[in-house]
């Protein structure tokens, strides 16, 4: 498991790799419609930058246009581009179990469009392989999912079918999905792209894969399996070490993350992970102009953010990693007990740092002081509470304090 480094190896393997970059400063790059960030607004000689590796490669301004880890990418930002690859195969190996080398992936613009690449490609097999029509391909997953899927659907052109879930973990049952999953078939549906989720955003429910497999195989259609690790895939791995979702599961072809979630790293860091063999059906010949040409949706995007997610995890290193999200995860389990005390509603799954909220049960001022997310913001049923760095003990605290004095 990947180990923690110090300060100045983080600095000293970032300013290297961006040393092995084209230098837009010194040297004579003529072609490429890109250059460092402004002068006139972002000097380059700052004395601090020379301490902030992530902010150097900002003002540098890598391009990582394209996907790393298929061999041929603009050799420009050789340097930068190397991280970027190891922070796609630490993800699929040392979080997710996949096995050595086995695994394409980048760094993409959030979440969003690492599940729209994953569902594109699958659409793209499926048309290209297989002769389906548009309409005979059905997405599904949970009715918990994030919107990205309907929005997939959408831009995709093929339909999209939210599962039901009920009960103590907001799970599918056989029997409700065997039903869901069939009145899809009768409806003229061959080629299925199922989604389960890592941790949902309003629950932080996990779903049942073995039900989901099992269901899917019965039907005889061909299908895939990509796992939303959006929300979870930084926490869920480090709190549950028997994971069934991830790549040790031979169904599951694809998983999202996202590291500016959990992992506080800036926006524009979702990450996209898929076993080889599968970018092709994402592959954009007529980006020639591109070295290694284009397989991903965004198109040129800065190096930077693959920069910041690699210093992130070594700073911690995995024992570092799994410590911080005990830390959250014990904090949850505090703020549980205290309201089973209070005898307020909530969901929560044993492994994750959601605690949900009945709405019911919580006065609306207390709700607006402490930004509780609702499900719905017209008419709320659940109030959502995410146990992050900067909600302490202390401050959890003092939202009990708030609840037993309104009792
Ligand atoms: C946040 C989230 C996404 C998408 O996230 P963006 O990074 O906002 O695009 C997808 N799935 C789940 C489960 C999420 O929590």
């Amino acid at each position: 498991m990947w180990k923690k480094l110090e300060h100045a190896e983080i600095r000293k393997t970032i300013f290297d790799a961006i040393d092995q970059n084209a230098n837009f400063y010194k040297d004579d790059v003529f072609g490429v419609p890109a250059s460092h960030l402004d002068s006139k607004v972002f000097y380059q000689d700052e004395p601090f930058l020379k301490n902030a590796p992530f902010l150097a490669t900002m003002v540098h301004n890598p391009n990582h246009i394209g996907c790393h880890t298929l061999g041929k990418s603009e050799s420009y930002f050789s340097g930068t581009q190397a991280i970027e690859r190891e922070v796609i195969r630490l993800c699929a190996e040392e979080i997710l179990g996949g096995e050595k080398g086995q695994f394409d992936g980048y760094v993409a613009s959030g979440g969003t469009e690492a599940n729209l690449q994953a569902i594109w490609i699958y659409r793209n097999y499926f048309l290209l392989e297989l002769n389906a029509q548009h309409n005979e391909i059905q997405l599904i997953g949970s009715s918990d999912c994030h919107y990205s899927m309907p929005k997939a659907a959408n831009l995709l052109n093929i339909s999209w079918n939210a599962m039901s879930v009920s009960g103590e973990k907001r799970n599918w049952t056989k029997e409700s999905l065997t039903k869901e999953i069939q009145s899809c078939v009768a409806n003229g549906k061959k080629y299925f792209i199922a989604v389960a989720n890592m941790m949902t955003t309003m629950f932080g429910s996990v779903d049942d894969i073995h039900i989901l497999t099992e269901v899917l195989e019965e039907t005889g259609c061909k299908f895939f399996i990509h796992v939303d690790a959006a929300y979870g895939g930084f926490l869920y791995p480090f709190a549950h070490a028997k994971n069934p979702l991830d790549f040790r599961n031979p169904h599951i072809s694809s998983i999202t993350l996202d590291a500016h979630k959990m992992v506080q790293a800036p926006y524009g860091t979702g990450i996209f992970l898929m076993r080889k063999g599968f970018m092709k059906y994402a592959v954009t010949e007529e980006a020639s102009y591109v070295e290694g040409e284009d397989s991903t949706i965004i198109g040129s995007r800065s190096g930077a953010n693959a920069i910041s997610i690699w210093m992130i995890l070594m700073m911690y290193g995995y024992y570092g990693w799994q410590e911080k999200v005990a830390t959250l995860i014990q904090r949850t389990s505090w703020l549980c007990d205290r309201l089973d005390q209070l005898a307020i509603g909530y969901f929560r799954n044993e492994y994750s740092n959601i605690v949900t909220l009945r709405a019911a049960d919580i006065p609306a001022d207390i709700a607006k002081n402490y930004a509780l997310v609702p499900d719905n913001h017209h008419e709320a049923k659940w109030l959502k509470i995410v146990v992050m760095e900067h909600v302490t003990l202390e401050r959890l605290d003092g939202f009990i304090q708030q609840l037993k004095d309104n009792k």
